[in-house]
């Protein structure tokens, strides 16, 4: 059975692009632990595609296939991790490409590309996001490989046009690769916006519910660059686990309420705080105030996201202070689960980290957010 063509996101995800299995009835997918696959007596594969798991896992198609389809790409693969998601785009660049990455970013994967690109012999430069311009002088035509955007980015959701770094990648001759993990397809499909490649941490938003670590990548077309990708993972085995591969595509059957909950809880503590007197600025895109707004109003539909950051007056200390009179809003690092989260983010990074020592990092969850405005208000009054 196969699903009609004109459904919205919201039905084939909420369905799991699952139709009942034609062998047993159950709506539910079976958990695939197969490690190998059998053939026939003519030595043909039973099911094509499918020989050995560390290649292909059958496990592994629902979530795939829902991804490519929500993304609009022709394909998707899971990895690991988002980290080994990310180092499978990396490793699949020569000695000598040229790579454009934003100063402020997802930070473990800038200190990895930083260090992996410098001892494998790729040039990596970084550019300035407060700076429109300077994407496009940072970016060299004829040798720039890869250009990396991350939007909203983590943690002052500075947001990019993933249009005009598109146009800008392209026009040099580049891929354009989008980190979407805040965004989710829920609101951005940056394919549409000229990206080639979409990358998820799907421990986050994807799965949702703080018990899978995944990644994913999504590719606009499956061209020689996505073959040499689809190696790296084969021989490489960054892989995810059966039971892991079937958490997340249960997790992702609610994607869509889980993030609507969370963008209109946020732009209401976002609104609710922004002028606080123990605040010096609140920052979330679906503010007004927040310099990315306008390109957010073009390329975030349907909402700015769950995630927003605070900079609270008297430094550090005042910061930390707040973090420990919350009562709802859980300690913890990581995004994009039911239940909300602070972090102070500078003592995650450390020493060297960009970050305000000022700033708070909030995930917020699917709780009542009436809760979620008075444990901040207790906290910071
Ligand atoms: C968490 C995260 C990553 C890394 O993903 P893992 O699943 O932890 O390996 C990359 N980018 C962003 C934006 C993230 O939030």
């Amino acid at each position: 059975m196969t699903l009609p063509k004109d459904l919205a996101p919201e039905t084939y995800t909420a369905q799991g692009m699952h139709s009942p299995d034609p062998v047993t009835g159950s709506l539910v997918p079976a958990v695939q632990p197969s490690t190998t696959f059998g053939r026939d007596e003519n030595y043909k594969l039973i099911a094509e595609s499918h020989s050995y798991a560390r290649d292909e896992n059958p496990g592994f198609l629902i979530a795939e296939r829902l991804l490519a389809q929500l993304e609009g790409g022709e394909e998707s693969l899971l990895f690991s991790s988002g980290m080994s998601a990310a180092g499978a785009i990396v490793q699949s660049l020569k000695p000598g490409d040229h790579v454009v990455i934003p100063k402020v970013m997802y930070w473990g994967l800038r200190n990895w590309m930083v260090n992996f690109c410098s001892r494998w012999g790729i040039e990596l430069d970084q550019y300035d996001l407060a700076d429109p311009n300077d994407l496009a002088s940072t970016v060299k035509a004829g040798k720039t490989a890869l250009v990396w955007v991350e939007t909203p980015c983590n943690p002052t959701w500075d947001v990019i046009d993933i249009e005009t770094a598109a146009e800008l990648a392209h026009g040099a001759g580049a891929r354009l690769v989008v980190d979407s993990t805040v965004s989710t397809p829920v609101l951005t499909r940056p394919i549409e916006f000229g990206a080639d490649v979409v990358m998820h941490s799907a421990t986050k938003y994807l799965n949702g519910h703080g018990d899978v670590v995944a990644g994913a990548l999504v590719t606009a077309e499956k061209d020689d660059f996505w073959g040499e990708i689809r190696k790296v993972r084969a021989e490489g085995g960054a892989i995810l686990g059966s039971f892991e591969a079937w958490l997340l595509q249960r997790g992702m059957r609610t994607l869509f309420l889980r993030v609507g909950h969370a963008c209109q809880s946020a732009l209401a503590i976002a609104q609710y705080f922004e002028n606080h007197p123990a605040l010096s600025s609140v920052l979330y895109p679906g503010l007004e105030s927040h310099p990315g707004h306008e390109i957010a109003r073009k390329q975030m539909l349907g909402g700015f996201g769950g995630m927003l950051s605070l900079r609270v007056k008297g430094g550090e200390k005042s910061a930390l202070g707040v973090v420990k009179k919350c009562r709802v809003f859980v300690r913890a690092t990581s995004l994009g689960g039911v239940e909300s989260l602070i972090e102070h983010r500078y003592s995650i990074e450390g020493a060297f980290s960009p970050i305000p020592k000022d700033l708070l990092r909030l995930s917020i969850g699917i709780e009542s957010v009436d809760d979620l405005i008075a444990d901040l208000e207790q906290a910071l009054g």
